[in-house]
C-alpha cells in the first residue's frame, strides 16, 4: 500500500447522462468519494429515442442498485434481419445472455436517465443544473514542478468554470458530457472532433417514437425488425413494456449532393437537426429520400413508416458522428468517460459502455484508495483501452456508405449478409456476457 495522497475526497461529474449518473452511483457504492454532478440543460431531458441495454447492462444496473422491476423497456430477444429488396429473412442475431439467457432491452433513453435519476436521488447525490462548463483549469497539472509533491495532491486543485461564471473545485474532475464534451474541447483534448462515421460520403440517421395506436401493422413483440439494402437500413421494435410505443430509426448512407451533411459536420449544425428544425430544407431533403427509398420496401412495417402522415414533424433528423479512434482520455486530474472519450457509430452498447466506464473506474478507486488520481487514470486507461478499442473495429468494419444499387449489386450485398450472419450471427450475443466487474485490474 502507498503512502502517498490522502484519499481523494470530492468529485465533480460533467454531465447528468448516463455515464455520468453511473460514476456518481457507483462512486458512492465502491468508495467514499463524494460526486457532485454539473449539468448545462435546466431538467433532465426527455430527448432522445431508444437505446439497447443488454444483459450484462441491466446487471450493472442491479448493480448500481436500481431495482430490477423499476428498470424500463421491451424485452428484447433478438434481431431479425430482412432484405428490404426481397422480404425475405436474411437471418438473426441474439440478443440473450446469462445462465437464464437473459433478453436485452430496448428502452426510451429518457427513461433509463429517470430511473438513474431516482436512485440518485435516494442517494441524496447533489445534481445542480443550469451548470454549462467553460472550462476547466487544473493547477497541479500546470504547474510542473510541483507534480511530484505528494503533499499538493491532497487539496482539491481542479477548478470548473461555468458559462455563468459561477466556479467550482474539487479533488478530481469526471468529464462525462457526451460527445461534444467541453471538458475534451477545452482542456483534455481540444484537437479532438466529432467526425462523420463513413469514409467516403455522409450518413445521417433519423429516429422516431410513435403511439402503437397510429402505426398500421404490428412488429413481433420481443424482437428488433431490422431492414437492410444498399439504399440504408432501418430498425423498429416497441420501446416500452406495454408495447405503446415503438421506436424506428433509419440509416441513409447519402450522397455528396446534401451538402449540410458531409463530414465535418459541426456542433451547431448536428443541434440544429437534434431540435428538429429544418435548416435549408435540409431535413426535408432527408425525409423526402427516405421516403423515396423505403416506399416500395418489402417490410411491411417500413413500407408502413414510409407512409405515415406527418412522419416529417415527428422525425428527428441527426448526421451520425463519432470521435476519432486514437485520443486522451485522461490529463492530470481529469478523465472524460462515455460518449466523452469513445463516441462510436450506434452499435447497441454505447449506454452498456458508460455503464462499464463507471463501474470499473470505481473499482480501481477502491482497490487503490491511496494511490495518485493520475495513477488511477492511467490504470483504467490502460484497462479500459483493449474493450473499447475491439468494439470501435467491430463497428467500423462495417461501412455505412452509399452502395452500388445496381440489381446485381443488391443481390451479392443480400448475399454478404446472409454469409455473415450465417458465420457471425450467433456469436453476437457474446457481447453481452462480459463483466466489467471481473475484469483483472494491474496498477500501472
Ligand atoms: C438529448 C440526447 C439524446 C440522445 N438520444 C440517443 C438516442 O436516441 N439513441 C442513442 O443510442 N443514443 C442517444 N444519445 C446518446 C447516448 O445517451 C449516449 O451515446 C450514451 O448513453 C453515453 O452516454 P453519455 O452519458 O456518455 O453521454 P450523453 O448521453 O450524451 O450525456 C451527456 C450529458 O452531458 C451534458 N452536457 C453536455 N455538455 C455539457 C457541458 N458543457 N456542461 C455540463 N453538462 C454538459 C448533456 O446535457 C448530457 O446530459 C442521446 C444523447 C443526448 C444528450
Amino acid at each position: 500500500m502507498a503512502t502517498g495522497p490522502p484519499p481523494p475526497q470530492t468529485c465533480a461529474i460533467i454531465g447528468a447522462g448516463p455515464a455520468g449518473l453511473a460514476a456518481a452511483l457507483a462512486l458512492r457504492k465502491l468508495t467514499s468519494i463524494q460526486p457532485t454532478i454539473y449539468e448545462a440543460r435546466p431538467s433532465p431531458s426527455t430527448m432522445g429515442g431508444a437505446i439497447n441495454m443488454g444483459a450484462n447492462a441491466l446487471d450493472l444496473l442491479r448493480y448500481l442498485g436500481i431495482n430490477g422491476a423499476v428498470i424500463p423497456g421491451n424485452r428484447t430477444n433478438k434481431m431479425e434481419i430482412f432484405s428490404l429488396r426481397t422480404g425475405s429473412k436474411l437471418g438473426e442475431m441474439p440478443f440473450t445472455a446469462g445462465p437464464q439467457g437473459e433478453p436485452a432491452r430496448r428502452m426510451l433513453r429518457a427513461d433509463l436517465q429517470n430511473v438513474m435519476l431516482a436512485r440518485a436521488k435516494q442517494l441524496d447525490i447533489p445534481i445542480q443544473y443550469s451548470s454549462r462548463v467553460a472550462s476547466v483549469h487544473d493547477s497541479e497539472a500546470e504547474s510542473e514542478p510541483d507534480m511530484q509533491d505528494p503533499k499538493s495532491r491532497g487539496s482539491p486543485q481542479v477548478t470548473i468554470t461555468f458559462t455563468n461564471s459561477s466556479t467550482i473545485s474539487a479533488d478530481f474532475v469526471l468529464g462525462c458530457d457526451g460527445i461534444f464534451s467541453a471538458v475534451r474541447r477545452t482542456y483534455v483534448q481540444p484537437d479532438r472532433h466529432p467526425i462523420y462515421t463513413g469514409s467516403g460520403s455522409g450518413v445521417a440517421a433519423a429516429y422516431t417514437v410513435l403511439r402503437t395506436s397510429r402505426f398500421p401493422s404490428t412488429l413481433p413483440t420481443h424482437s428488433i425488425v431490422a431492414g437492410t439494402s444498399t439504399r440504408g437500413w432501418s430498425l423498429m421494435s416497441y420501446c416500452d413494456a406495454a408495447q405503446t410505443q415503438i421506436f424506428a430509426a433509419v440509416v441513409l448512407p447519402l450522397p455528396r449532393a446534401l451538402p449540410e451533411t458531409r463530414k465535418g459536420q459541426t456542433q451547431q449544425d448536428w443541434q440544429i437537426y437534434r431540435a428538429g428544425e429544418d435548416k435549408n430544407h435540409n431535413k426535408t431533403n432527408i425525409v423526402n429520400e427516405f421516403r423515396s427509398r423505403f416506399t416500395d420496401a418489402k417490410v411491411d412495417c417500413v413500407r408502413d413508416l414510409a407512409a405515415i402522415e406527418g412522419l416529417d414533424q415527428d422525425l428527428y433528423v441527426y448526421p451520425l458522428l463519432q470521435l476519432p479512434r486514437e485520443g486522451r482520455w485522461c490529463k492530470g486530474r481529469v478523465l472524460l468517460l462515455g460518449d466523452a472519450a469513445h463516441a462510436m457509430p450506434p452499435q447497441g452498447e454505447g449506454t452498456s459502455f458508460a455503464l462499464e466506464d463507471a463501474v470499473l473506474l470505481a473499482r480501481i478507486f477502491a482497490t487503490y484508495p491511496c494511490h495518485p488520481i493520475d495513477t488511477i487514470f492511467t490504470t483504467y486507461e490502460k484497462t479500459r483501452r483493449p474493450r473499447i478499442e475491439l468494439a470501435w473495429k467491430e463497428t467500423n468494419n462495417r461501412s455505412d456508405d452509399a452502395r452500388p444499387s445496381s440489381w446485381i449489386g443488391q443481390i451479392f450485398f443480400g448475399w454478404i449478409i446472409c454469409l455473415f450472419l450465417w458465420f457471425r450471427g450467433g456469436s453476437f450475443g457474446n457481447r453481452f456476457f462480459y463483466d466489467v466487474r471481473q475484469e483483472p485490474i494491474t496498477l500501472i
